[in-house]
Order: structure tokens, then C-alpha cells, then sequence
């Protein structure tokens, strides 16, 4: 046996014996081990222990929004690990980084957004967010203004609040006893939210939470007007309006912030993922100027919600230096070029292939819907978005499903360096990769 297979036979018997999986199958790891044991990356590619190399469509988690394999990140990393790696902001102890983040945040981030909560990630930005608004109405003299409009499809994490919050069934009834308070409305419905404001009355909700594109849930994309819609509904009724920018934010859609395509500025932002590329783990809640002057105008004591890694100056560093490459390669304008790209490219399987149904996308985020009967939507009994990602992979290629209720969705968020080639050479393996499915079936 050569030492490769060794080496893989190994890490195989590791994983499975030692290794829980985040949101994956156990028992599928128990069966068949890891799918895949990446090594390293560069650009838009992956390359596993055995040396095969993948096209990274999802950019991994909708994350790596610079590519891989940055060594100027690498280098702000150990830049400042090496001169302060980690102090705490408890009791109003700071670091250049995080101040500097904070600032270069409020900069780029729409309106007048402009006061950061340093958190790790989205689900602790939105646990974050959901306190943080509870909070906020309480000193205001509002203690019943708790609840919080999320919608169906929605995906904002795995905290309990998080969860809760979550409109995908599958998400929540993997556990019990969740938390109270959170009302799902129609997805791109604004009569939908309106209704749940009569019902429940303005004077007990807090917030109205929405993700500008929804991501897990499908990549839903709303029609131009539903937020301009929601911000005017929130407004008369008192509510705030929180976005989860966690995967469109840092210019995945062609703008830095899914919220400009409809000149929308929420009164608070939830971001996380592209805001280091995934490079290190780093999350943040930011407020509109007019919060947080409230907020220094009513708090008295200590504001009782902190994390440790809040404020962390190496992830700050690095958080830092990723924005900067964002700006200096305009990798938001090459979303937009490339998202056209991407566009034309779902088109063209639409037209060429009978199972590729709807087909959507802005800026370098997209989808599109395998189906029986492009007139009916009628899907298939067994699901092949899966088996077709299984194959794409085979041909080097990862990319992601939505199977959740009877989606059989294939999803992309590829690195937002990637070129007109490697888009075209993208969408031909996954040509491939649907046809051969077609043929089998
Ligand atoms: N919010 C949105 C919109 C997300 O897509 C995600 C993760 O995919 C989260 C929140 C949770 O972020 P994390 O996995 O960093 O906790």
C-alpha cells in the first residue's frame, strides 16, 4: 500500500471515530468516512490529500471571498500574533485592529451605519442582534417590544436564538424547547409581515430580521420593491430592521452590501463569513448612528453581553487586510462582471437541458431548480440535485444542494476572483455532470 493510501486510511479511521461533523450525516461518516480531505487551495482551486484538484463553486461555506491561498493574510495574521495575539475588550480595554476595523466598517457599510459588536460569527451576531434589540426597547420604556419577525426559508444559524429564528422546519426539529418569541412570515411577502403587526401588535415586536438574498434557504432573490416595502412598514410601526448580511455582505452580489441593490439601510447589520474570507473566524453586529447614541444616552452599568474572542485583534488584522484586497482588486465590481457571466451561463443549461428548471442569481450568488416538467415544476420522486453534485465533484467540481421540503436546488457562491474561464469551465463539468445523471436515470 503506498504511504498515500496509508495516510488516507488513517485520517479515515480518525475522523470517523473521533470527528463530529458540523451539519452533515453521522451515519453517512460512519459508512463511507469523510468525503473529501482537502489539503490546500489557491485561487478558485482545492486540492485534496490525493492530489486531486476541485473548482471551489461555493467559494467553501459562501465564504472565501478573496480565494485561497492569500499570503497577505497569512502575513497580517502573523504579524500580529506575533507583536499582540490576543487581549480581551471586557471593561473598556481596546487594540488597534479591532479600533480600526470598527472604523473601516462604518465607512463601507451603506447610510449611517456605524457602531460594531466584535462577535466570531453569524450565529453569535445574530443571537448578538436579538438581545441587543430587546435591550435597546427596554431602556427606551418599551419592555414588551420582544418579538421578532423572521421569515419561512430563512437561515440564521445554530445558536438557540439563532435557530429560532431559522424558518427552515428541518433546522428547528432537530432539537427541543426552542426560544420563544420568533414569528415566521411569508418570504417575500410585505402584506404577510403586515398581518402579523395586526395581529400581535406593533407595541410587542421588536424587530424585523431578513437576509437581503436568502442563502440556505435556497438563494431567493426578492423582487425589486419588497424591501423598500419592509423598510416603510417598520418605520410607521416602530420596528427595528435587521439584516443578516452574513453571506451577501463583503461583495458577494456585486455591491459590498446585498441592501444597496434596493437603497435600503437597516438599523442594524448582521455580517460575519467574507468579512476575513473564512481566513479566521470573525462576526459583527452593526448599529445606526442614532441606536447607539440612544443606547450611550440610556445604559447605565455594564452592558452585560460580551464574548471573549470580541474584539480579537488578529482576526481584526486579518479581517483588515482582506477588505483592502476586496477594494484594491475591485473583487466587488468583478462580482457584478462575473455574476453576468454566471447569469448567461445558468441560461444557457436552461435552454439546453429538460431537467434544469428556474434558474436565478445576482452578483456571484445563484441557483438553479432540477425538475421533471419545466411547465408544471413538477419535480422528480427521488431527488438528483444531490447525485449531480456527487458526480460534478467526481469531475472536480464542489458545489451544494437545497433539498429542504421538495427543493432539489443546485446552488453556487464561487471565490469572487474567479475568471470567465474558470466560470465557463465550471459550468461545463457540471453540463457533464447533469447529463451523465440524465443518462443513468
Ligand atoms: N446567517 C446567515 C444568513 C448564514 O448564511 C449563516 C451561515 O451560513 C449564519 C447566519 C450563521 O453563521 P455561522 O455559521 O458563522 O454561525
Amino acid at each position: 500500500m503506498s504511504n498515500q493510501h496509508l495516510l488516507t486510511n488513517e485520517l479515515t479511521e480518525l475522523d470517523k471515530k473521533h470527528f463530529i461533523h458540523p451539519t452533515s450525516s453521522i451515519k453517512e461518516q460512519q459508512e463511507n468516512g469523510p468525503a473529501v480531505i482537502l489539503k490546500e487551495g489557491h485561487g478558485v482551486y482545492v486540492t485534496d490529500i490525493n492530489g486531486k484538484t476541485y473548482i471551489e463553486g461555493m467559494a467553501s461555506l459562501w465564504n472565501v471571498n478573496v480565494g485561497y491561498g492569500r499570503k497577505e493574510l497569512a502575513q497580517a495574521a502573523k504579524e500580529q500574533m506575533e507583536q499582540l495575539a490576543f487581549s480581551s475588550c471586557f471593561a473598556t480595554f481596546s487594540n488597534e485592529p479591532a479600533i480600526r476595523l470598527a472604523a473601516k466598517l462604518a465607512e463601507i457599510t451603506p447610510g449611517d451605519l456605524s457602531a460594531v459588536f466584535f462577535t466570531s460569527g453569524g450565529s453569535e451576531s445574530n443571537d448578538t442582534a436579538y438581545k441587543l434589540v430587546r435591550h435597546y426597547w427596554k431602556l427606551k420604556g418599551y419592555p414588551n417590544k420582544t418579538k421578532i419577525i423572521s421569515r419561512k426559508k430563512a437561515y440564521h444559524g445554530v445558536a438557540i436564538g439563532a435557530t429560532s429564528a431559522t424558518g427552515i422546519q428541518d433546522f428547528q426539529n432537530m432539537t427541543t424547547a426552542l426560544a420563544p418569541e420568533f414569528i415566521h412570515a411569508d418570504t417575500f411577502s410585505a402584506d404577510s409581515v403586515r398581518e402579523i403587526i395586526e395581529r400581535e401588535g406593533a407595541e410587542n415586536i421588536a424587530a424585523f430580521l431578513a437576509e437581503p438574498i436568502q442563502g440556505a434557504g435556497g438563494v431567493n432573490i426578492p423582487p425589486d420593491g419588497y424591501f423598500q416595502a419592509i423598510r416603510k412598514i417598520c418605520d410607521e410601526n416602530n420596528i427595528l430592521f435587521i439584516a443578516d448580511e452574513v453571506i451577501t455582505g463583503f461583495g458577494r452580489t456585486g455591491k459590498m452590501f446585498a441592501c444597496e441593490h434596493w437603497n435600503v439601510v437597516p438599523d442594524v447589520m448582521l455580517i460575519a463569513k467574507g468579512i476575513t474570507s473564512g481566513y479566521i473566524p470573525l462576526g459583527a453586529v452593526v448599529l445606526r448612528e442614532k441606536l447607539h447614541r440612544d443606547l450611550i444616552q440610556l445604559s447605565e452599568g455594564t452592558l452585560l453581553h460580551g464574548f471573549t474572542y470580541s474584539g480579537h485583534p488578529t482576526a481584526c488584522a486579518v479581517a483588515l487586510r482582506n477588505i483592502q484586497i476586496i477594494e484594491e482588486e475591485n473583487l466587488v465590481e468583478n462580482a457584478r462582471l462575473m455574476g453576468e457571466e454566471l447569469h448567461k451561463q445558468l441560461k444557457m443549461l436552461q435552454s439546453e437541458l429538460p431537467i434544469v428548471g428556474e434558474v436565478r442569481s445576482l452578483g456571484l450568488i445563484g441557483a438553479l431548480e432540477i425538475v421533471k416538467n419545466k411547465q408544471t415544476n413538477e419535480r422528480f420522486e427521488k431527488k438528483l440535485a444531490p447525485i449531480i453534485i456527487h458526480e460534478a465533484r467526481q469531475r472536480g467540481l464542489i458545489l451544494r444542494t437545497v433539498t429542504f421540503g421538495d427543493a432539489d436546488t443546485i446552488v453556487f457562491s464561487p471565490p469572487l476572483v474567479i475568471n470567465k474561464q474558470e466560470i465557463e469551465k465550471m459550468f461545463q463539468i457540471l453540463r457533464d455532470s447533469i447529463i451523465a445523471v440524465m443518462n443513468d436515470e
